[in-house]
């Protein structure tokens, strides 16, 4: 038996505010998305449209929630319902089953980018020696063999958001969330970063969901989204 026709990820419903004293600003009431495994996706919309929320909900970060109701919906991600797990378990789901790139990276400074890069494997059974070798693996990976021992702050942005990707796929992930990866980027940079996850979705099958503000950047996933007032407009694309 297949579950071909499922989708990877399925958000049914998912409702999500946030509360400050008693003003309740409500981001989506009622959010429905299907995403298939192995497909590239960027999402746009205007700053404050709650891409950044919707992200931190795929990864567990942010649990959905209702504004006048307890049920906030569903989400899905392979067999694993987020909405119905504690907070420990998605700590321990998150920690294997997805990897996140953010924006200014992230990094560590008093670590070296093979330190930073080590680092989600420490959740793992693993020995010294197997950590350092998949660390040098995905570090040849992104084009930074032999740099193991460079500290963040002597690195370019682009270096820096190498060992960012390095770092989340380190632990070998299905799925990579980006939010505004190339947006710290010099063009030339961002396009690298860009081909780097293209190549990442290609060859290594992995799942990618991307939020840009840049329309360039959209045009090397395989979808794009627009988010607008708590509701997704897909957009048509020629092929290319
Ligand atoms: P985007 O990433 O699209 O710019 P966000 O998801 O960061 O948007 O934010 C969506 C809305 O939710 C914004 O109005 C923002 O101010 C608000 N918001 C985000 N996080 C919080 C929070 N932790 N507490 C209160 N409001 C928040
Ligand atoms: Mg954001």
């Amino acid at each position: 038996m297949t579950d071909t026709q499922e989708p990877y990820i399925a958000l049914r419903g998912v409702r999500k505010a946030f509360r400050i004293g008693v003003e309740t600003i409500p981001i989506f009431s009622g959010l429905d998305l299907s995403i298939a495994r192995g497909d590239f996706v960027a999402v746009m919309g205007p700053s404050g449209s709650g891409k950044s929320t919707l992200l931190n909900m795929l990864g567990g970060i942010d649990s959905p929630d209702g504004i006048d109701s307890p049920d906030g919906g569903e989400i899905r991600i392979g067999r694993s319902h987020l909405e119905q797990m504690g907070e420990g378990a998605r700590a321990a789901w998150r920690a294997h089953s997805m990897g996140i790139v953010f924006q200014f990276y992230n990094l560590l400074p008093m670590l070296n980018a093979g330190e930073n890069i080590e680092l989600p494997l420490l959740l793992k059974p693993l020995k010294r020696k197997e950590r350092r070798a998949r660390v040098e693996t995905v570090m040849d990976l992104v084009g930074l063999s032999g740099r193991q021992r460079q500290f963040p702050s002597s690195m370019s942005g682009g270096q820096q958001q190498r060992v960012g990707i390095a770092r989340a796929i380190v632990g070998d992930p299905d799925l990579l969330l980006c939010d505004e990866p190339t947006g710290d980027l010099d063009r030339k940079s961002a396009n690298d970063i860009l081909e780097m996850l293209g190549f990442l979705n290609r060859e290594l099958r992995k799942t990618i969901i991307m939020v840009t503000h840049d329309p360039e950047a959209a045009s090397f996933a395989r979808r794009t989204l627009h988010l607008n007032k708590g509701e997704f407009v897909e957009q048509e694309r020629l092929a290319q």
